[in-house]
Formats: structure tokens, sequence, C-alpha cells
């Protein structure tokens, strides 16, 4: 048998299909699991592409099954497992080997893991990949961060790996050290706004227009003919559709409403807090899926304050037009984009990255759990370059005047029927602060100055200013 084009340490539910996909592209693979039983069920599994691949349950054996200079991509358990696989690859690796880490890292790990391997004398690539199972197996979304003499390097592989759109590979390079992983956080974050902003119309639709899962269903089916076509759409149509084969009801009434998170969305509202920059959408799908999590004593307060019972007394007491819900869905949308693009940009200045912001939006086109439309007249919009905030790019002014005040009459018939917009409603705040030129913290600043002095600019004089202010009545204690 020939030697690996490239190997793959973890046949897990992303591994292995990482790896079908790679012998797919017509390379040879070398493979190790650390559970060596693993190996060979994913050697009897891989049908006609066995003769492409190389397994060694051996890790020695595993490298020099590879053809040098190696690359061996790494896709286990993040965290711990990841620098215990690469201390043990170490030992066995020469010089100008490549590890490509594959796995959902924070991106503070890779620039570790960059710096470390770089003093050692090898490469190291650290690569956000998304799009799931599905996506792995026929072609994710690749988000590379690295040397560039490394991605060049992998480049041909990873390209051939990754979905296309209009034939256009969904791999690219990013920046150095760890920004393929940070792209891949903001990924993750945006996917959150997403979703909870989804979820935010299904309860509208749901508990104010007391619209079964199946008319709910429909509606999404026809939205992802429309502006608004994106996987999510699409998913989120199945989902509502879906009945369980054991009850006969629908699937989505008897699934508990208590979200899951593995962890990236959190790391992107906090690169934007550490970063100082808004991305309050991002930050309320973190809170929502957090407070989600809260099932008992949700539970309890609703009994406390009488509130709003699915399928209870209130249900169906609202009115609002379908088309409203959808425009108002496409404005959050952008705002939540923005907030997300924001993030990336001053990272890249942060980091000193020169993240290709156009890219980004190009390869998050297709593969990706985001993908949508939307995006492919994002990187239009970026591609000519010096977009301060997606809010003000021309293409996206024209939408988001057109469906603004959609979003408002979302906001305000949740706000009054306790219909919760925790992310639509921060989208909107958001948009609405990002173009108020004269805005409110003047007042902070005034505040600052009263109990801390410290100081603040006015509009009429240079330089700053101290005011003395008066005493203020003492506390009792
Ligand atoms: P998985 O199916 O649970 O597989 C985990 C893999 O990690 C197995 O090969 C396991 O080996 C290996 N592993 C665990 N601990 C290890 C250790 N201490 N040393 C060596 N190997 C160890 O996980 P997965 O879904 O493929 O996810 C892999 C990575 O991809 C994670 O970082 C995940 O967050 C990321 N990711 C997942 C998805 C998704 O949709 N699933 C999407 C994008 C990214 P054994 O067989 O020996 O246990």
């Amino acid at each position: 048998m020939e030697q690996g084009d490239i190997g793959i340490i973890g046949l897990g539910v992303m591994g292995s299909n990482l790896a079908l996909n790679i012998a797919d592209k017509g390379y040879n693979i070398a493979v190790h699991n650390r559970t060596a039983s693993r190996i060979d069920e994913f050697v009897e599994g891989a049908g006609k592409l066995k003769n492409q691949i190389i397994p060694n349950a051996q890790l020695a054996d595993f490298v020099l099954s590879i053809k040098a200079p190696r690359m061996i991509l790494i896709m286990v358990k993040a965290g711990k497992p990841v620098d215990q696989t690469i201390a043990a690859l170490m030992e066995h690796l020469d010089e100008d080997d490549i590890i490509i880490e594959a796995g959902n890292s924070n991106f503070t790990d890779s620039e570790r893991r960059f710096e470390t391997l770089k003093r050692a004398g090898f490469g190291f690539l650290g690569i956000g990949v998304s799009g799931g199972s599905e996506g792995a197996r026929f072609g994710p979304s690749i988000m590379v961060g690295g040397a560039k003499k490394h991605w060049l390097q992998a480049k041909e592989i990873l390209q051939a790996i990754g979905a296309k759109f209009k034939g256009e590979s969904c791999a690219d390079y990013m920046g150095t050290g760890g920004a393929g992983h940070f792209v891949k956080t903001i990924h993750n974050g945006i996917e959150y706004a997403d979703m909870q902003m989804i979820g935010e119309i299904y309860g509208i639709m749901r508990d104010g227009l007391g619209m079964s899962p199946l008319a709910c269903s429909e509606i999404f089916k026809s939205w992802n003919e429309g502006p608004l076509n994106s996987y999510l759409i699409e998913v989120t149509g199945h989902v509502l559709a879906k009945i369980d084969k054991k009850t006969g009801k629908p699937l989505i009434d008897l699934i508990v409403d208590q979200a899951g998170q593995k962890g990236t969305g959190r790391w992107s509202a906090i690169a934007a807090t550490k970063l100082g920059v808004a991305a309050t959408s991002i930050e309320g799908a973190v809170a929502a899926r957090a407070l989600s999590a809260l099932k008992q004593e949700r539970v309890a307060a609703e009994k406390i304050y009488n509130g709003r019972q699915t399928g209870g007394k209130n249900q169906g007491n609202v009115e609002i037009a379908i088309e409203i819900l959808e425009q108002a869905l496409i404005a959050g949308k952008i705002a939540a984009y923005a907030q997300g693009f924001a993030v990336l940009k001053a990272a890249s200045e942060e980091h000193e990255w020169d993240l290709p912001l156009a890219s980004i939006a190009k390869i998050w086109r297709a593969g990706c759990i985001i993908r949508s439309k939307f995006l492919d007249e994002m990187s239009l919009a970026l591609e000519k370059g010096n977009v301060q905030n997606l809010l003000v790019a021309p293409e996206f002014v024209t939408m988001m005047s057109n469906n603004q005040n959609a979003l408002r009459q979302v906001v305000s018939l949740g706000a009054i029927n306790a219909l919760p917009t925790m992310c639509l409603g921060a989208a909107l705040s958001y948009f609405d602060t990002y173009k108020m030129a004269n805005g409110t913290a003047n007042l902070i600043q005034g505040q600052r100055d009263f109990f801390g002095a410290h100081g603040f600019y006015m509009s009429d004089r240079e330089g700053m200013q101290n005011e003395d202010w008066p005493p203020t009545l003492a506390v009792e204690t």
C-alpha cells in the first residue's frame, strides 16, 4: 500500500466523515484512533473507499505511513484530549511536519499550540470546521489559521474537501495563529443569534397567533423560497413538521425547552466583550440558552406571575401579519450579522490578523450551519471594501430601511403580550443605538465625573473637563 497523502487522528463522528470525504476526493488517507476497535469499524464501513485507507493502531506506525513532510489532522474531543494527542504525536514527528487541529477549539488554545509547535520546528494549522457530520462528509466550511506557508501546503486537500458555492471552495485562509478558530467562534455566535431569532418568531406564531406546529412549518418552508432562504430556515421547517412515531403528536411539542450549549456561543460573547464591541444579539442568544436551562425555576415563576401558558388562556390573542414576522426576521438578522462582523473587524485589528471579511462571508455561503442566500449578498457588499459596519453598507441600508418597522412591530407586540424577544429586541436596540447621532452617554459621563472625577469632553471647548459637584446626602447605614 502507498503512503497516505494525509493522516487523521480521531475517528469519531466528525473525524470519520472527514476521512471519507478526503478519500472520496482521491487521496490516500492514514487513520488512527485512541480506541483501536473504532479503526476496524471505520475501515469495515468505508465500502469502496477501503483501498485508500491506511489504518494503524500504533501511533508510531501511523506517522510512518504518511508521506513526508506530513500533514496530520487531529479531530478529537476539544480541550485536554487535543493537547494530549499533540504531545504524543510530537515524539514521532520530523521537522516541517504539520499538525492540523480541526476540533472546536478556543482560539487562545490555538494561539498557544501554534507557538509551541513553531518553537519545536513543526507547523500548526488551527482550522474551524462547520457543517456537522453531513458537512464533514460532503463538504464543510473550513476556516484556516496558522502560517501562510503551511496553509499553502494543505490548501489543495482542504479546498478539495470544502463545500463549493458556484464552484468556489468554502475553505480559505483567515490569518496567522488562532485566526481560523476565532472566525469559527464568531460563526457559532452568529449561529446562536440566528437560531434564537427564529425561535422567538416561532414563539409568536405558537403562543401569540395560536398556530399549530404544522402551520408554522408551512410558513418557514415558504420563507425558505424567499430572502430568508437558508439552511437554518429549512431545518426549522422540517423540525416543526416532524411527528413523533410513538404518540402521533408533533415531535416539537414533546421536546423539552432546554437548549444545550458546548461553549462556542459563550466564547463569542466573551470575545466581543473583551474587544469592547457591542454584540447584543449574540449575548442575548447566549443568555436565552442559559435561561432555557432553568426549567424548574421558569415553571415556578410562571405560576407566581400567572404567566402566559402555552396552550393556555392567552394563546392566539395576538394579531400580526405573517409577512411582518418575515420582515422582522430579515431586519434582526442584518443587525446580528453586523455585530458578528464588527467583532471580526475589531479582532483583526487587535491581533493584526488582517481577516478577509468578504472571504469569510463567501466561505459561509455553503457547507456551514449559517449558510444562506443572504451571505452571498453580504460578501458582495464586503467585497467593495472599507465597510465600517454592515448596517451602513448601501445594500443593507435599503434592506434595513424596508424591514425595520416590522422589527419594531414584532418587538413591541412581544413586549406587550409577554412573548420574549431577547435577541430580536437586542437587534433592534443595537440598530437604534448605532444610528443615533445624539445618544445618552453624556449623562453617564456626568455621573462618572460626579462620583469618580473621571472627566468629560464638551462639544464647545477643547480638552478634558471636570465639574464641581454638590455634596450628596449621606446614605444612612
Ligand atoms: P466524537 O464523535 O465524540 O469523537 C471524539 C473523538 O475524540 C474520538 O475519536 C475519541 O476517541 C477521541 N478522543 C476523546 N478523548 C480523547 C483523548 N483523551 N485522547 C485521544 N483521543 C480522544 O466527537 P466529534 O463529534 O467527532 O467531535 C470532534 C471535534 O469536532 C470536537 O472538538 C467537536 O466539538 C468538533 N465539532 C463537532 C461537530 C459535530 O457536529 N459533531 C461539528 C463541528 C466541530 P475514542 O474513540 O478513543 O473515544
